[in-house]
């Protein structure tokens, strides 16, 4: 008699952005640009009004361009408000989390400074659920919480996007929406049901 098999029921898979989402990016990258000029006309973070407008009228592209290169930037990002408390409390609600987030193509050191950021604040076992990756829609999941509006790929995502509130995404008004991460248990849950249906 063939032993009954019972297929174990994976845990739901949510997907965790970095920049913009759980690092406060905009802010890091402000603070370079006004240590390299302190006349830049940077945007301040809530006044952004689209994803790629990361400076006023006049902004010298070079500078922006090497700032967003510079060497650091992606080890000295803060936590967004309540990011590390929703994530570990994810894990202790048997969510199955792991970070997923792009390195910038062009910056030499972002991926391992994402890797050791991660390490920083969660401790060494996280780093082992950071997925690096300029196509998103490869990645399986049931839920990405992301703050960037609009993402494409190769693949039909088999996540949803649960949008990370920022002043450049209020255009997406219908879409899930996690305003601050203290609220993650009511923007995450009923996604997650969705999904299991
Ligand atoms: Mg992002």
């Amino acid at each position: 008699m063939q032993p009954v098999i019972t297929p174990l029921v994976g845990r739901p898979i949510t997907l965790v952005d970095m920049d913009g989402c759980f690092f406060d990016w905009g802010n890091a990258l402000n603070r370079i640009l006004l240590q390299l000029d302190p006349n830049y006309p940077i945007v301040p973070l809530g006044q952004q009004m689209d994803y790629n407008h990361l400076c006023g009228p006049g902004g010298d592209r070079d500078i922006l361009l090497q700032a967003m290169n510079m060497e650091g930037l992606y080890r000295n990002l803060e936590p967004m408000p309540g990011a590390i408390d929703a994530v570990l409390a994810m894990e202790e609600a048997g969510l199955n989390v792991f970070f997923c987030s792009t390195p910038f193509a062009t910056h030499a050191t972002c991926a391992s400074e994402k890797l050791a950021s991660i390490e920083e604040h969660l401790g060494s076992r996280w780093v082992n659920r950071v997925i690096l990756t300029h196509d998103k829609t490869l990645v399986r999941g049931d839920v990405l919480i992301d703050d960037k509006p609009g993402i494409t790929g190769n693949m039909v995502p088999t996540w949803q996007h649960l949008v990370f509130d920022q002043s450049y995404n209020r255009s997406l008004a219908e879409a899930p929406r996690l305003r601050e991460w203290k609220d993650w248990e009511a923007a995450l849950y009923p996604l997650l049901e969705m999904a299991a249906a």
